[in-house]
């Protein structure tokens, strides 16, 4: 749970005075749509109802004081001191302090003061939140004007140029654009988006994400490879992305490396099923959404060959205690997953599965329901 009375206890503790604002940014978990973005293709992130929330203000100096609750740290450094490649936490604040200057926004000093209850390292997107987070902060506190879509890529720079990880542009969209109870359908392609109507609660369903805890390895390597291979594919069948791909059969037919084949018809019909979940979503009940997540999970066991064996027996364990549908979310190699249940049965199934985990040696899961929620504004 977030503490903001100590949120903003420690801002006047560190700074002698009252913040001048609060802002959040969630982090996201991915309905469907997975490693399609690398490939110009479609996703649909929803936002989740864990934020990362800060106190900030500006100061008139180029100081930049940044603090953690959750790790209980301070650092001081200031606009000249910012450089590209510095490690830590505060990097990914620093860092759209740095983004924005780049793009040419009129940023100095600043006090912020964050706190956050979005899992760490889960694939839940906790960097994304901070980021997305601070650059609200600052165009408030700096009185800048920039469109949605715009702040979000300037989280990405944050992500990808300062923090040195290279990551697509949908957590950040998704921190920034979403809405209540909606999902937010991205073409990665054009950066066209439409929020997507996911009115679980009021149609009896719920959503259990379960982080399964299992320690990310070769997770860099692996979708390294797995991009390559991609990157090789289009190439081979002269089209710029896979996402280019419009009849499957007829280009696997021109490919002859059973690996190639196997990526290629993942991320083609992991596209398809992203629209058919965005045609779904606009007229149907979120219950026929549900074998497209059962489809999409085989297709990243089998195709890509990206889940694990706590990952599929969490998912395997959710299906046989009722869940509607379920997949991992995320890169892979562990990570989450999401169920798609009827209203009142998500803990049960969570508990089936820790039990099953329990059973099998592995570590103990983490689990918890989530409803659509806004993306990144202003709390006060
Ligand atoms: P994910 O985004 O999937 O949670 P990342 O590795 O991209 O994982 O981001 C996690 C990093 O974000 C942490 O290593 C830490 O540097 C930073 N971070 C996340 N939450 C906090 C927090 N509450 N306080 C400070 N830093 C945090
Ligand atoms: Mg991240």
């Amino acid at each position: 749970m977030l503490d903001l009375d100590a949120l903003q206890a420690r801002y006047r503790t560190v700074t002698g005075e009252e913040p001048q604002g609060l802002w959040f940014a969630p982090g996201r978990v991915n309905l469907i749509g997975e490693h399609t973005d690398y490939n110009d293709g479609f996703v649909l992130p929803f936002a989740l109802d864990k934020k990362a929330v800060i106190a900030g203000g500006r100061r008139d100096d180029d100081q930049l004081v940044l603090v953690s609750l959750e790790l209980d740290d301070e650092v001081h450094t200031s606009i000249g001191e910012l450089s590209p490649g510095t490690e830590g936490w505060f990097s990914y604040l620093a860092g759209v302090v740095w983004a924005l200057r780049e793009a040419g926004h009129s940023v100095g000093g600043a006090n912020l003061v964050m706190t956050s209850d979005v899992p760490l390292g889960a694939g839940l997107s906790s960097s994304a939140a901070i980021e997305c987070a601070t650059v609200a902060a600052l165009v408030d506190l700096y009185g800048l004007d920039i469109a949605p879509m715009d702040r979000a890529k300037i989280a990405r720079v944050a992500e990808n140029a300062y923090v040195g990880a290279p990551t697509g542009l949908l957590d950040q969209a998704a921190s920034t654009l979403c809405k209540a109870d909606h999902g937010l359908f991205l073409d990665c392609r054009t950066l066209e988006t439409e929020h997507v109507p996911l009115p679980m609660a009021e149609q009896g369903y719920e959503m259990l994400v379960l982080d399964t805890k299992t320690p990310h390895s070769h997770v860099d390597g692996e979708y390294g490879t797995r991009r390559a291979t991609c990157e090789a594919a289009a190439a081979k069948l002269g089209i710029p992305a896979l996402r280019d791909v419009e009849d499957l059969d007829a280009a696997l037919a021109q490919l002859d490396d059973e690996t190639m084949i196997k990526r290629v018809r993942h991320v083609v019909t992991e596209n398809e099923r992203v629209l058919k979940a965005f045609e779904l979503a606009r007229t149907a009940d979120l219950a026929e959404l549900a074998p497209l997540l059962d489809e999409s999970h085989a297709s990243m066991r089998d195709d890509y060959e990206i889940t694990v064996p706590t990952v599929d027996l969490a998912v395997d364990t959710a299906k046989a205690a009722g869940a509607l549908g379920a997949r991992m979310t995320g890169g892979g190699f562990g990570g989450c997953i999401i169920a798609l249940t009827k209203a009142g049965e998500a803990d049960r199934i969570g508990q089936a599965i820790a039990d099953a985990f329990d059973e099998a040696g592995f570590g103990a899961p983490v689990w918890f329901t989530v409803t659509p929620a806004p993306g990144a504004g202003r709390l006060s």
